[in-house]
């Protein structure tokens, strides 16, 4: 706190991300990157960038990229947005979409990113209940709502809602925006991007972080009416008419361009999390159904944060939340098989 806070930066309780150690030999398990690199496409196209047209500005619309994201939905490059991040993204959409009278709706278990965006941009929210199977119920959102959002794949559940119940969802909203968040539809759902030509209140965003391994490159995207595309744009050109660099641009097309990769690498995850699941199943441990690149599991006998303690000790990091109803579970990133072994291994000592 100073003198120099404005009264409004006094106010705010910022995002706690998850811990990025400095120690390389760690296994790293508790922010949901993937443990294969990006494409070897990707890679190239961001090296052939690397030149003296850095002097330049980048491309203010990302047009590349915008093609890139457009060709693989099948969909009009005016109903495509991008950003630095999908946090990025995120937050251009709270500031843009759901500044109404009413409370925003999201789940009481979801991204803790939500209510952060609330605090910045002044948004009164609602926290629905997740039901006691930590699943999403539609008809709790059948409220008065100045918008809706919620992750598919559902963070840090991992848990996937049907896209019919969207759909119903959409259905019984017609007149707020209903954000969808896919950050994890990669591992195991089916986009509703395939819904918004019919639905104009339906936003979706993604990102190349997870399933397209370029977390570290910080890009993000939105599908929608172009409506509500134009809003994030007005939001964007209000604030940083560049936030993908040249660098970002090129790398996060030459992914999408590369669907033999993405697809390898997102089964490979995918059968990873399923081997994964069982042998903690094995060990007692509760694992809730997921759709995503980890899971969410507690021990009835253990201790979740002892538990993350003793991992950490054996150099294995997970991500453990103190927070109401959920302050006995993990949530472990899907690593590669080595990683996951080393996982098992030192779980089997901490349980001894
Ligand atoms: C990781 C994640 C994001 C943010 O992704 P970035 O593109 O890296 O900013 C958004 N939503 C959820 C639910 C996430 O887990």
């Amino acid at each position: 706190m100073s003198k120099f806070w404005s009264p409004f930066v006094k106010t705010l309780v910022p995002y706690v991300p998850g811990e990025q150690p400095k120690l390389a030999k760690l296994v790293k398990l508790n922010t949901n990157e993937n443990p294969y690199g990006p494409s070897p496409l990707a890679l190239a196209a961001m090296r052939a960038e690397l030149s003296d047209d850095l002097r330049l500005y980048p491309d203010p619309n990302s047009d590349r990229l915008k093609q890139a994201v457009a060709t693989y939905y099948g969909v009009p490059t005016a109903q495509v947005f991008v950003g630095n991040g999908s946090d990025e993204v995120l937050a251009h959409a709270f500031h843009g979409l759901f500044q109404h009278g009413q409370p925003l709706l999201f789940p009481d278990i979801s991204y803790s990113f939500y209510p952060v965006y609330c605090g910045l941009y002044g948004i009164p929210f609602e926290a629905i209940a997740l039901d006691n199977n930590f699943q999403i119920r539609v008809e709790d959102y059948q409220r008065p709502n100045g918008g809706i959002v919620f992750p598919n794949p559902n963070a840090p559940t991992g848990c996937l809602l049907a896209l019919e119940a969207i759909e119903q969802l959409l259905k019984g909203n017609p007149d707020t925006v209903v954000l969808v968040d896919e950050a994890y539809i990669d591992f195991g759902g089916v986009s509703v991007i395939s819904l918004v030509a019919s639905y104009p209140n339906l936003l979706v965003t993604q990102t190349l972080s997870k399933s397209r391994s370029l977390a570290g490159l910080r890009v993000g995207f939105a599908v929608g009416h172009p409506d509500l595309i134009e809003a994030l744009e007005r939001i964007k050109n209000s604030f940083n008419s560049y936030p993908l660099d040249r660098i970002a641009i090129a790398g996060a097309a030459a992914a999408f361009d590369d669907q033999a990769y993405f697809a390898q690498t997102c089964q490979q995850v995918i059968s990873s999390r399923e081997a994964l699941v069982l042998e903690l199943q094995q060990q007692g441990f509760e694992v809730l159904p997921s759709a995503a690149n980890f899971i969410f599991a507690r021990h009835p006998q253990r201790d979740a944060a002892e538990l993350a303690a003793g991992l950490r000790e054996h150099g294995v990091i997970v991500r453990h939340f103190k927070q109401a109803r959920i302050e006995q579970f993990l949530r472990i990133s899907i690593g590669t098989p080595e990683q996951n072994q080393a996982l098992v291994d030192a779980l089997r000592e901490c349980l001894v």
